[in-house]
């Protein structure tokens, strides 16, 4: 059983088992717009019942904060809503590691619904008295990230841009992009904006920062050894070079950032 909390006026958040990934629900006294929608069906189906449960205006609009299948498998749920994601969501729904969880899952791919509006850099929705600004800054975690702010309200939900545990890479990420768009992110955090990540905690600027600064460690450490001429294989352990979180997520972003500059 599933419990939205409301974390700030109209902003209602549920994490969930699988993954804690975060769906926001954002309400007031004219619309609702959902963002994210859980990892599967049945999830989509719980978290729309909730919905029902939680607020008295009609759910009109659902939004993808990027394409991976923990935020997404669950859209099926909301095939009659106005579907609002980034216009490369339909190339990252058919990334590996979602091809792989629809295959261990029994999940049919070509079931999720097509967003109804795709949107390139800027978005703009008026839910009445709640507007919402949605933004993407280019390849970073993903290809198809975008944010969502509430202007007026200081919060941010940053989708997987930002996590409370270390970062997750695959063939829809870009390093060298990710640390562009954390710093275009950080210009618009003001000292008490609340942030929303994909997963766990809620976070505030200093820890987008300090996410930010490990980033962009490995890009820089990764470029100068790129530079060198030393092989991916050999980066990890040169003498000298430090690496923020664990090796196995090191690695990964290593191998991003070769592939971002060969
Ligand atoms: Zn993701």
């Amino acid at each position: 059983m599933i419990d939205f909390r409301e974390v700030r006026p109209g902003v209602h958040l549920v994490t969930l088992d699988v993954e804690n990934t975060n769906v926001v629900l954002l309400a007031d006294e004219r619309g609702a717009m959902l963002v994210d929608t859980g990892s599967s069906k049945e999830a989509g189906a719980e978290i729309r019942t909730q919905v029902s449960a939680t607020i008295d205006v009609p759910l009109t609009h659902v939004v993808l904060t990027h394409g991976h299948w923990d935020h997404s498998f669950g859209l099926s749920a909301f095939d009659d809503l106005t579907i609002l994601a980034q216009e490369n969501t339909a190339m990252d729904l058919s990334c590996a590691e979602n091809s792989h969880r629809a295959a261990q899952d029994g999940f049919d791919l070509s079931g999720i619904p097509e967003p109804t509006t795709t949107i390139a850099n800027i978005g703009f929705v008026d839910l009445g008295d709640f507007p919402v600004e949605l933004a993407h800054f280019g390849q970073a975690h993903s290809r198809s990230d975008l944010i969502v702010g509430l202007p007026g309200r200081d919060i941010l939900i940053v989708g997987d841009l930002v996590d409370s545990a270390p970062p997750q890479f695959d063939e829809t990420s870009s390093l060298k992009g990710w640390v562009t768009a954390l710093d275009s992110l950080y210009s618009l955090l003001k000292p008490d904006t609340v942030v929303i990540p994909g997963h766990g905690d809620l976070l505030g600027p200093p820890e987008v920062a300090h996410f930010r600064s490990g980033l962009a460690a490995i890009w820089d450490q990764s470029e100068w050894a790129y530079n060198q001429g030393i092989p991916l294989e050999k980066v990890y352990d040169h003498d000298n070079l430090q690496w923020p979180w664990d090796r196995p997520t090191a690695e990964n972003a290593i191998r991003v950032g070769y592939r971002d500059l060969s």
